[in-house]
């Protein structure tokens, strides 16, 4: 009695783009690339992003479960060895010849068939034909604030031109769905809120707390144009890349609850995205309760490799299973969604199959969870034919 999901399709419901500047990586950058910590070599006036790691800290990124996990998966691909060195020279030999080829080779790997983008290029950026299958974007909420404010002289006008640009981003190019960043640029803790216009110069000049409450504001505003447009909002909860940016504690799901269960925004499908991790309980918990609320376990998946049986168990607890998607959080190389679909398939069949034993499913219905997670679901979310 075993259930297989090698070659189930995949849809990877939260990505970056790719970056071609990574197409060559020396072992300690691919090791890199799976590090969300912050380096130890600060730099005075330079975003703690480019801060350099000293040699102390470089021997400790390779010991991450995720990169110890990517080297073993790698190896089986590429025909290495199981080392650092030699899976950055297989992976290397094959970029130099074409990055875009290797990023396929890959992705056909996984089953990955589709990806849903989190990004800020425009439309027809040839950059985006990097991502094998097909491309759904995401409307990204934080970086059309920051370029209409530039000339915005009122926050009506602002507010105009920024439903008038997601009104056109869905309808004229087909974007599927908006992201915010309330975590990190709000926190969780919030009420809607009325904006005032004497408010407005205060925020556009630089002001915090001014700030705060326009974004607060325009969000609001989005959650109601996305059940007018019927596309969902996707959230970051739980860890947002880092412990160094955004209201760290306050990204717990259940904060957001207090908003997100009035009544006006239930017709708002909202997708937790990260699982929310560490708290991918109360992700599963919120799910459960909110009918409107989905979750996906981007970043969880690749990156609590070790944990990934125990990080499952966790989502498939409460809510149900018809709103679970993966995804990967995947940024610059395409190890990182390859890694996350190749160890989710793993981990949903051990689980799944854990639950046969313990005669709680039979094999049919294992096998059907295992597919609406990998795909059906996005895919229905999506609307995809
Ligand atoms: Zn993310």
């Amino acid at each position: 009695m075993t259930i297989r999901f090698t070659d189930s399709p995949v849809i990877d419901n939260h990505c970056h783009t790719l970056d071609p500047q990574k197409a060559i990586l020396d072992p300690a950058s691919l090791a890199r690339e799976f590090y969300h910590g912050m380096k130890d070599l600060p730099q005075r006036g330079v975003h703690p992003w480019r801060w350099e790691a000293s040699e102390a800290l470089r021997q400790h990124i390779p010991n991450l479960g995720v990169v110890q996990t990517m080297i073993f998966q790698l190896s089986k691909l590429l025909g290495c060895a199981p080392e650092l060195d030699a899976v950055a020279a297989a992976r290397n030999s094959h970029t130099t010849q074409s990055f875009s080829a290797y990023a396929k080779l890959l992705y056909q790997d996984a089953g990955i068939v589709g990806t849903v983008l989190d990004s800020s290029l425009p439309p027809d950026d040839p950059l985006l034909d990097l991502i094998p299958g097909k491309v759904m974007r995401l409307f990204q909420m934080s970086t059309t604030i920051q370029q209409l404010l530039k000339n915005a002289t009122s926050y009506r006008e602002l507010l105009h031109s920024y439903q008038n640009s997601l009104d056109h981003a869905v309808h004229q190019h087909g974007f599927i769905g908006v992201k915010a960043h309330v975590a990190e640029e709000v926190g969780f803790d919030v009420e809607p809120i009325t904006f005032t216009e004497d408010q407005f110069a205060i925020a556009k000049a630089g002001d915090v707390k001014a700030y705060k409450k326009l974004y607060l504001a325009i969000f609001i505003e989005t959650l109601h144009q996305c059940q007018e447009l019927q596309i969902p909002m996707h959230l970051h909860t739980g860890i947002t890349g880092g412990l160094w940016n955004g209201a760290i504690t306050n990204a717990d799901p259940f904060r957001i609850v207090p908003l997100l269960r009035q009544p006006e925004f239930i017709q708002t499908r909202v997708v937790l995205l990260h699982g929310a991790y560490p708290w991918i309980q109360h992700a599963s918990m919120v799910a459960h309760a909110l009918p409107h609320v989905w979750v996906d376990l981007s970043w969880t998946t690749p990156w609590s490799a070790l944990r990934l049986v125990e990080s499952w168990r966790d989502a498939i607890g409460v809510m149900p299973l018809s709103k679970l998607m993966i995804g990967s959080g995947g940024h610059g190389t395409p190890e990182i969604a390859w890694l996350s679909a190749k160890t989710t398939k793993i981990a949903l069949q051990h689980v799944l199959e854990d639950n046969m034993t313990l005669g709680l499913l039979d094999s049919k219905q294992a096998e059907q969870i295992g597919q609406m997670i990998l795909h059906d679901n996005a895919a229905r979310l999506y609307d995809l034919k």
